[in-house]
């Protein structure tokens, strides 16, 4: 699988811990990285990075992207890019604790596929780890 030539490829070229969250090297202004057993529900994606959204953050104008996606687009831009809508970061708000809820009960499996075979929601994550 190429995930796991990923894995090996990255631990060789950067010495650093994985990020505790997602288990995955990346630094602090990219998203954690998850691998989702199941398609993700495209109104649970972010229109930026694609992948399921990881701390989701809603435009006036209704639509979400993650926290850092959206942070990162407003540096350069002033428009939803979705639908091209003039916003501001600050007029944004955390979304739903729905939509979070949601969003943790994604099924991901634990990146350490040598050892491990688990699949778990993605708010476990974490706790996976430390228990390892
Ligand atoms: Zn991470
Ligand atoms: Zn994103
Ligand atoms: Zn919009
Ligand atoms: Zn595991």
């Amino acid at each position: 699988m190429d995930y796991n030539n990923e894995i090996e490829i990255l631990d060789n070229d950067f010495p650093e811990p994985l990020c505790a969250a997602c288990g995955q090297q990346h630094s602090d202004e990219e998203n954690h990285f998850y691998a989702y057993t199941d398609e993700v529900d495209d109104d649970l994606t972010c229109h930026i990075c694609l992948h399921a959204l990881v701390e989701p953050l809603d435009t006036p104008c209704g639509h979400t992207y993650c926290t850092l996606c959206l942070t990162n687009f407003l540096l350069h831009e002033n428009f939803c890019p979705v639908d091209r809508k003039y916003i501001m970061l600050q007029s944004c708000k955390k979304s739903t604790v729905l939509v979070k809820n949601l969003l943790d009960k994604l099924l991901v499996i634990c990146p350490f596929s040598e050892y491990c075979q688990d699949v778990l929601p993605r708010c476990d994550l974490e706790d996976h780890f430390l228990n390892r």
